[in-house]
């Protein structure tokens, strides 16, 4: 079964991150420079928020707001979900659909090490499957011994 620390492994533990008194605007900078839907701020390697595309969406778009006047404080969540590298990625997919999120900050030891979205899960779970197809009809047609 395939876990966090699988995609991390592959990913690396590379993590985008912003300072929660930056602007709004600086962020869609940096999420568009980095090519990320989503930033973490941090307080040294602890998870104080998130602020993702979304955010921009509801909280300034949609409420009329403009984004170099606001700060990312005031609209970034504060309640972070996180996972641990030794998660399952089905278990994932699961926190994902029931909060209705794209992206989990992987956590060990207190320490963030790490984001999972759910194009890397998809993509994990995609390859796995190849693998199963792959062993399964290698072992219908026979290339295995019984
Ligand atoms: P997303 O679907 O990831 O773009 O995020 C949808 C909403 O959930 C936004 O308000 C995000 O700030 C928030 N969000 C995204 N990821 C997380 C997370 N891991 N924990 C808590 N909130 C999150």
């Amino acid at each position: 079964m395939g876990r966090v620390a699988d995609i991390l492994r592959l990913k690396g533990s590379k993590i985008y991150s912003i300072r929660s008194d930056a602007t709004v605007y600086e962020a869609v900078g940096a999420m568009v420079s980095h090519n990320v839907g989503s930033l973490l701020i941090l307080d040294s390697d602890d998870v104080r928020g998130i602020i993702t595309e979304r955010d921009y969406l509801r909280e300034i778009v949609l409420k009329g707001r403009t984004s170099k006047d606001t700060l990312v404080r005031d609209i970034m969540t504060i309640q972070v979900v996180c996972v641990e590298p030794n998660r399952s990625i089905d278990d994932c997919m699961a926190i994902m659909s029931t909060q209705r999120i794209r992206h989990l900050p992987v956590v060990e030891d207190g320490r963030v090490v790490g984001l999972v979205s759910i194009g890397d899960l998809v993509k994990q779970r995609a390859a796995d499957r190849e693998v199963e197809i792959r062993y399964l009809t290698d072992y219908i047609t026979g290339k295995y011994p019984a």
